[in-house]
């Protein structure tokens, strides 16, 4: 499949490019209409502030900070609603909290928000009850419903996504600057969590901990601005193409293209072949960019993926975001991540525990277990402990809200529980208490 916008005058180089896991929308000029008017439209992010996210994730890359990047699998047009969007945050600021604590630097905070509503997917169709329909490729593209109609790619979807994209980044944005994620308070929802979680003991001593630092430096009269602010960057997968190129802009500072519907893009694994379009896509914008890389990935690929995607080098603009399998990462990390730093590459290895740890339950719900999903961060942090190289974040999927799609926790959820609140529109997330029981097992991992 091709690549089908043709709105643009510049040397679009990606879009003569084979492209996977693009929608085959039904009617071209619909949805030629549709991208000349996202093209017209404002750009949801500054390039500036995409520069000021890759300085941030050089840090990452240099060891000197540590990468949160959180959120849903997929995001839905209904669940664009003050409750999920602040629940959400409020969960990432919390683990924040608790990682910058005990890995005592600056941690970098990234939402898979305000973007991520488009999926690739394994087989292209689905059948339930012998009846075979094109599968969901997230609410950019078509519905959920199992229904013939739901399931036609429809481009207004498009203009959906920028405008549910837009105003969850607006209310973001009030919530980290308008004084909403002060410190001291993310730090009271912190002590919540753990007065009232099975599991809250384990973590008195370092909540105790943090509330001792906040008091002393009170007393000391320390009320920085950073206390009350919070610099918080929005990303998601450049996935489908046509809604990203309308939305990809020369900057009138320097000249160089920014993909403007998001700080950070990801280049998925099922999309990262060389020689197609989303790769030139990447490498022709200036935006911070993540690549997934799973268990099959080679030397080579790693090392030709740098040479296409950070021909200069440069700290910062590319992680690489393994998603090997708790069973696997052991095996599998060291050989890449010391080919790669001899290399002499600065990436940021962030690790993606959720991806290689997906299986179908007894009762057919798509889940995770935390503990696997823990013991992939605890292989990823021995790897780069052996090897003397820095386990730059996690990535993770999931939710503030009180979902049961994994298994296991502190709060534990069964299998048996799996039905009572599975909402996920794709792959199965943290709930909130095992988002936060995540953070402070990864903190403790941190502190050694
Ligand atoms: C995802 O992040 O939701 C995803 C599909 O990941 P991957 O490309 O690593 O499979
Ligand atoms: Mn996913």
């Amino acid at each position: 499949m091709t690549v089908n916008v043709d709105t643009q005058t510049q040397d679009f180089s990606w879009l003569s490019l084979p492209a996977a896991q693009q929608p085959e929308w039904p009617d071209s000029e619909a949805l030629r209409k549709v991208l000349a008017d996202l093209a017209s439209y404002p750009p949801l992010v500054f390039a500036g502030e995409c520069d000021q996210l890759r300085a941030r994730l050089a840090a990452v890359a240099r060891g000197e900070a540590f990468l949160l990047q959180g959120g849903d699998c997929a995001e839905a047009f209904d669940a664009v609603s003050a409750d999920h969007i602040r629940n959400k945050l409020k969960t990432l600021l919390q683990m924040a909290v608790v990682l910058t604590y005990a890995a005592s630097v600056p941690v970098v905070k990234v939402g898979r928000i305000a973007g991520q509503y488009s999926k690739p997917r394994s087989k292209s169709t689905e059948t339930r009850d012998g009846v075979t329909l094109p599968v969901y490729r997230g609410d950019s593209v078509n519905g959920f419903d199992f229904t013939p109609e739901s399931r036609i790619p429809d481009p207004e979807r498009l203009k959906r996504m920028y405008h549910a994209s837009a105003s969850t980044l607006n209310l973001v944005r009030a919530f980290t600057t308008g004084g909403y994620a002060d410190l001291r308070q993310v730090h009271a929802w912190n002590q919540d969590f753990v007065r009232n979680s099975p599991s809250g003991q384990r973590y008195e001593r370092l909540a105790k901990e943090i509330d001792n630092a906040l008091a002393f430096m009170h007393a000391c009269g320390i009320d920085p601005e950073e206390f009350r602010t919070v610099e918080f960057y929005a990303s998601h997968e450049a996935l489908v193409l046509d809604y990203e190129t309308a939305l990809t802009r020369t900057d009138s500072r320097t000249g160089n293209l920014y993909d403007v519907s998001g700080h950070m893009v990801w280049i998925g694994e099922r999309t990262r072949q060389l020689d197609h379009a989303h790769i030139e896509f990447a490498s022709r914008i200036r935006n911070p960019l993540g690549v997934k890389l799973g268990p099959t990935t080679t030397v080579d690929e790693a090392l030709t993926l740098i040479d296409r995607l950070d021909p200069d080098r440069e700290p910062g603009r590319l992680s690489f975001i393994t998603r090997m399998g708790a069973g696997k990462i052991r095996d599998l990390l060291p050989n890449l991540v010391e080919k790669v730093t001899a290399s002499g590459a600065q990436v940021a290895w962030i690790c993606d525990p959720m991806h290689g740890n997906t299986f179908e339950a007894s009762s057919g719900h798509k889940t995770r277990r935390f503990d696997d999903v823990l013991d992939e961060v605890k292989g990823f942090f021995e790897v780069h402990r052996a090897l003397g190289t820095h386990p730059g974040g996690i990535h993770v999927e999931l939710t503030g809200d009180d979902v049961t799609e994994c298994v296991g926790g502190g709060d534990e959820v069964f299998v048996d529980d799996l039905h009572t609140r599975y909402e996920t529109a794709c792959d199965p997330r943290l709930n909130r208490s095992q988002s936060l029981d995540l953070a402070f097992l990864v903190a403790e991992m941190y502190r050694g």
